[in-house]
C-alpha cells in the first residue's frame, strides 16, 4: 500500500499550462478519483503521479519518499488503461503470467499467484483460453489481473471502463470497487463521470482548466460545492442557480424566494454584489402555501421521481418531485427551497460563501 502526495505540481506544455499548482494527498488504502471534463489535465495529473511524465515543477512523494524525477519503472506501481496491451494470441495464463515471468519468478510462484488472481476474478475457466477470442468483460478482468498478480504499491486507472456499455460499465465498477476493498491497495482512477466517481470514489478530486476546484469525500463534494463550477458539474439534473444581486445583506431578496422557511438573515449575512443561491433539484417542493411560484413548462417521468422543469422570477428550474405529485404544465405551483442545503455563491468569482 502507498500513500501519495503531491505537492505544488504542475506541468507546462510549451506556453499552455495543462496542471496549475496541485497539492493534495491521497492516504494509504484509498480509492481516490480524478475527476473532471475533457481536457481539464487530470490525465497529466496522473501521469506525474506514475512517473510517465515530467513535471514543470513541484513534487511527487510516495510514502513520504520524493519519486518526482523517478521513472514508472522504479514507482512499484501498476497501469489499467482503458486501451488494454494484452497480448491477443496468448493465453488467459500466459498474460496474466506475463509480468511475474519478467521479473524471474519461479514457476511454483508464477502458478501459485495466477491461480490466486484468476480466483479473485472468477476467471479459473478460461485461463487457458487466447484473449483475442473474449468478451470485453473478460478481457477487462484479464488486464486487472495482469495489473494486480505483482501486487503493486498502487495502481493507476485512467478511465478502464470507458470503452465498456452502459450497463457493464456498472458491473465493472463494483467489481473494480469489491477488489480494491479485499486487496486494499491505494487506487489512483481518472474518470469524467461523476457518477462514477461518487459511487466508487473513497474521494474525489474535481479538476477544471488544470486547477483542482475541490478535494474531498463525495457527500462533502455534493453537499457543499466549494464553485460553481463543482455545483453545477457533479449531480444530474445539476444544481440549479438563482440569481439576484445584493447590497446589505439582501433580507428582500431571500423573502421574495420563499417568505416563510428560508431563514434569509443568517444565509446572507455578509454577502454582497452579484450573488448566486444554489439549489439541488431535490431540495425543491411543492408548497401551496408559499408565494414563491412558477410555472410547470416540462416534466420527465422517471418512475418513482420526475424531473419537473419550473419558470420562475429567477429563471429556469428543474426540480426532483416525486412522481405522485401531480403537476401539469402550463401549470402555476407553489415552490418552498429546502434552506438547511442551499448554497451562496459569488457569482463573480463562482466561489461557494457559505
Ligand atoms: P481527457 O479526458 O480528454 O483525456 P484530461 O482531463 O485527462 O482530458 P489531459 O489529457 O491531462 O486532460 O490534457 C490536459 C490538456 O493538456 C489538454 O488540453 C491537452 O490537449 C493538453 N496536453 C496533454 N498532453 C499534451 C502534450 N503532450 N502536448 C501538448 N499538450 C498536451
Amino acid at each position: 500500500m502507498a500513500r501519495i502526495e503531491i505537492r505544488n505540481l504542475r506541468k507546462e506544455f510549451g506556453d499552455f499550462t495543462a496542471v496549475q499548482s496541485s497539492s493534495f494527498t491521497i492516504e494509504d488504502g484509498e480509492f481516490f478519483m480524478l475527476l473532471g471534463p475533457s481536457g481539464c489535465g487530470k490525465t497529466t495529473t496522473l501521469r506525474m503521479m506514475a512517473g510517465l511524465e515530467l513535471p514543470t515543477s513541484g513534487e511527487v512523494f510516495i510514502d513520504h519518499e520524493e519519486v518526482s524525477r523517478k521513472r514508472a519503472s522504479q514507482r512499484d506501481i501498476a497501469f489499467v488503461f482503458q486501451m488494454f496491451a494484452l497480448y491477443p494470441h496468448m493465453s488467459v495464463r500466459k498474460n496474466i503470467s506475463y509480468p511475474l515471468v519478467s521479473q524471474g519468478a519461479s514457476r511454483a510462484q508464477v502458478k501459485k499467484k495466477v491461480a490466486e488472481v484468476s480466483g479473485i476474478l472468477g476467471i479459473e475457466n478460461i485461463l487457458d483460453r487466447p484473449v483475442g477470442g473474449l468478451s470485453g468483460g473478460d478481457r477487462q478482468r484479464v488486464a486487472l489481473g495482469r495489473a494486480i498478480v505483482r501486487e503493486p504499491k498502487a495502481f493507476f486507472m485512467d478511465e478502464p471502463l470507458g470503452a465498456l456499455d452502459a450497463e457493464f460499465r456498472e458491473h465493472m465498477a463494483h467489481e473494480l470497487r469489491n477488489l480494491h476493498d479485499r486487496m486494499g491497495a491505494t487506487t489512483v482512477y481518472v474518470t469524467h463521470d461523476q457518477l462514477e466517481a461518487m459511487q466508487m470514489g473513497d474521494k474525489i478530486v474535481v479538476m477544471n482548466h488544470g486547477v483542482v476546484e475541490q478535494f474531498g469525500v463525495p457527500q462533502d463534494i455534493y453537499d457543499w460545492p466549494a464553485t460553481m463550477f463543482v455545483a453545477d458539474f457533479i449531480g444530474s439534473p445539476s444544481m440549479n442557480f438563482l440569481r439576484f444581486e445584493s447590497v446589505l445583506g439582501v433580507g428582500a431578496t431571500a423573502v421574495n424566494l420563499n417568505g416563510t422557511t428560508m431563514k434569509v438573515p443568517e444565509l446572507f449575512e455578509g454577502a454582497e454584489g452579484k450573488l448566486a443561491l444554489g439549489v439541488r433539484p431535490e431540495h425543491i417542493r411543492l408548497d401551496d402555501a408559499s408565494p414563491y411560484r412558477g410555472e410547470v413548462t416540462a416534466t420527465e417521468y422517471l418512475g418513482t421521481t420526475q424531473i419537473v422543469s419550473l419558470e420562475t422570477p429567477n429563471g429556469t428550474m428543474k426540480a426532483r418531485l416525486s412522481a405522485a405529485d401531480p403537476v401539469v404544465v402550463g401549470e402555476r405551483v407553489g415552490l418552498t427551497l429546502d434552506s438547511r442545503t442551499l448554497t451562496v455563491f459569488d457569482a463573480e468569482t463562482g466561489r461557494a460563501l457559505v
